[in-house]
């Protein structure tokens, strides 16, 4: 019998299972457990089915959430996966990190009397279900065109437009600057919260549809976009990212024992310093670790360290925990593995030993003024709190800048004051031929908005070329 309204609202949200803290802080295999069939079942049935459903238009792909969620509840797996995978290529990774919280789950009607409906949790469930049953659907073309676009960069936002241009039937190839495709998603999220075979088997899904994946081809050096064009690509999608990390700036920031986040974890993530010495590319590691800021990077980048054992990981931000820009789970996933947190602390400089060895770290406590433009309380140092912190690595996490590489290697982009790559509503940048999408028109966002964004340069691209086609046919009408 089908449930009222009132009592689907009294079913308590099914939280997802996480392995014990203690285990997990050890090694670098998946937190989450994932829900058994009937946990999914039950979790599904507590959606409203509302008509005109909010959490639609708070999924920046547009996934038909309470469809597959019926699915669900009606244990076809099939139809689910074909629901979710109408909209996004990348279903299990997006089950997995999407910030859901802020996007569809935000805006879920349960989530004004009770808990949301846990759509990511089902969405990751839907999506390895159907990845161990076999039920991925194929990218399909109704024919092949002879047009060829090059994408640059195979993060979320390359793979994603490539997807989506070949379901049009156009000739694609990735050119990826890494010996590993998958961008962040691969050398920058760790394994704990994205396990690599399911982003391996998310790649696969593309190139067996026949998109091809170019490996360790640096555009901008390798081969420039101008040489893209006469090699006969007829349209090019920058999706390069913003990998360029901020740094502090303060004294003593060239000290052995100081690292970027990206570095840090490229080198645990990519390198697999996590396998070391199966792999013969180790990361030094500090026995006091401090991680400066309070973003997912400074989550994932603390979480990881914490792994190698060292005698403290703590974290430390200059804003308060409510200021914090990660997600709260994050923060309490670390918390939950021994993480400590400074709050309304501020580094000032770094301090060396003879050898250049970093051994201590100055810092002075703030306080919460006034609102900045940013609409957060700006900190301000409290005078004489100055003391010195005992640390023998720090890892930077402020942010991430886009890389000037492309844009100062090809003529006429246009760039916004930020440096990022300015686009119009078709994703195309100020070059004809040439679209931008993801984190290099943001300048740093989330998977699922690179994703959305890629879709609207795939459209603009299918939209350019398919004029193209037809201006071809007409002059050779004319001729
Ligand atoms: P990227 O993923 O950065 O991919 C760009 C690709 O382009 C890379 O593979 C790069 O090697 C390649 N490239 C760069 N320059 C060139 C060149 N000149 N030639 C050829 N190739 C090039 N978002 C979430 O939604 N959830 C999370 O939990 C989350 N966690 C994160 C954790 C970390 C540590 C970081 C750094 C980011 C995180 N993000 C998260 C943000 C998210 O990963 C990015 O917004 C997203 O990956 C952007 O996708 P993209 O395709 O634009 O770029
Ligand atoms: Fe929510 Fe992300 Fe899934 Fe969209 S892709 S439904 S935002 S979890
Ligand atoms: Fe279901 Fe919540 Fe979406 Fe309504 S808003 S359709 S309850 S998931």
């Amino acid at each position: 019998m089908a449930l009222s309204k009132k009592e689907k609202f009294k079913i308590k949200r099914t939280e997802m299972p996480l392995r014990p803290s203690e285990v997990r802080n050890k090694d670098f295999m998946e937190v989450p457990i994932g829900y058994e069939d009937v946990e999914a079942v039950v979790e599904s049935s507590r959606c409203l089915d509302c008509k005109n459903p909010p959490c639609v238009k708070g999924c920046p792909v547009g996934i038909d959430i309470p469809k597959f969620l019926e699915k669900v509840y009606e244990k076809d797996m099939q139809a689910a996966i074909n629901v979710i995978m109408e909209k996004t290529q990348l279903p299990a990774i997006c089950g997995r990190v999407c910030p859901q919280d802020e996007q569809c789950e935000l805006v879920c009607v349960v989530g004004k009397k009770n808990k949301p409906v846990a759509i990511g949790n089902l969405e990751r469930y839907v999506a390895d279900y159907a990845r161990y049953h076999n039920l991925l659907p194929k990218i399909t073309f109704e024919k092949e065109l002879d047009q060829k676009v090059a994408i640059i960069g195979s993060g979320p936002a390359g793979l994603t437009a490539a997807a989506e241009l070949r379901k049009k039937g156009y000739q694609i190839t990735i050119f990826e600057a890494l010996h590993k495709a998958g961008g962040v998603l691969f050398y920058g999220i760790p394994r704990f919260r994205l396990p690599g075979d399911v982003i391996d088997a998310e790649i696969k899904a593309v190139t067996d549809a026949g998109v091809k994946i170019v490996l360790n081809t640096l555009i901008g050096r390798t081969l420039t976009i101008e040489q893209l064009f006469e090699q006969g690509f007829d349209a090019i999608m920058i999706g390069t990212g913003a990998g360029l990390p901020k740094m502090l700036g303060i004294e003593g920031e060239n000290y052995k024992g100081i690292f970027s986040a990206n570095e840090f974890l490229t080198r645990v993530n990519l390198m697999r310093a996590d396998r070391f010495p199966e792999f013969i590319t180790p990361v030094v590691m500090g026995k006091k670790v401090v991680v400066i800021g309070a973003g997912n990077t400074a989550m994932d980048a603390a979480r990881t360290a914490l792994r190698f054992s060292p005698e403290s990981v703590t974290v430390v931000y200059r804003r308060s925990r409510e200021e914090a820009p990660a997600r709260t789970e994050e923060i309490e996933h670390a918390e939950q593995e021994g993480v400590q947190f400074k709050f309304l602390t501020n580094p000032i400089k770094f301090i060396g030993d003879d050898n250049y060895n970093l051994v201590g770290m100055e810092v002075v406590d703030m306080e919460l003024g006034e609102p900045d433009a940013s609409g957060r309380r700006r900190p301000k140092p409290i005078e004489g709190t100055n003391r010195v912190i005992e640390t023998d690595m720090v890892v930077q996490s402020l942010g991430f800048g886009v890389n000037p590489l492309i844009s100062s290697t090809t003529e006429g982009i246009e760039l916004t004051k930020w440096g990022s790559i300015k686009v119009d509503e078709d994703g195309m940048t100020s070059r004809d031929a040439i679209f931008a999408a993801g984190d290099i028109i943001t300048g740093g966002s989330t998977v699922i908005m690179a994703m959305g964004q890629a879709k609207t340069a795939a459209k603009g691209i299918d939209k350019y070329l398919s004029q193209r086609r037809q201006e071809a046919q007409q002059d050779s009408v004319i001729s």
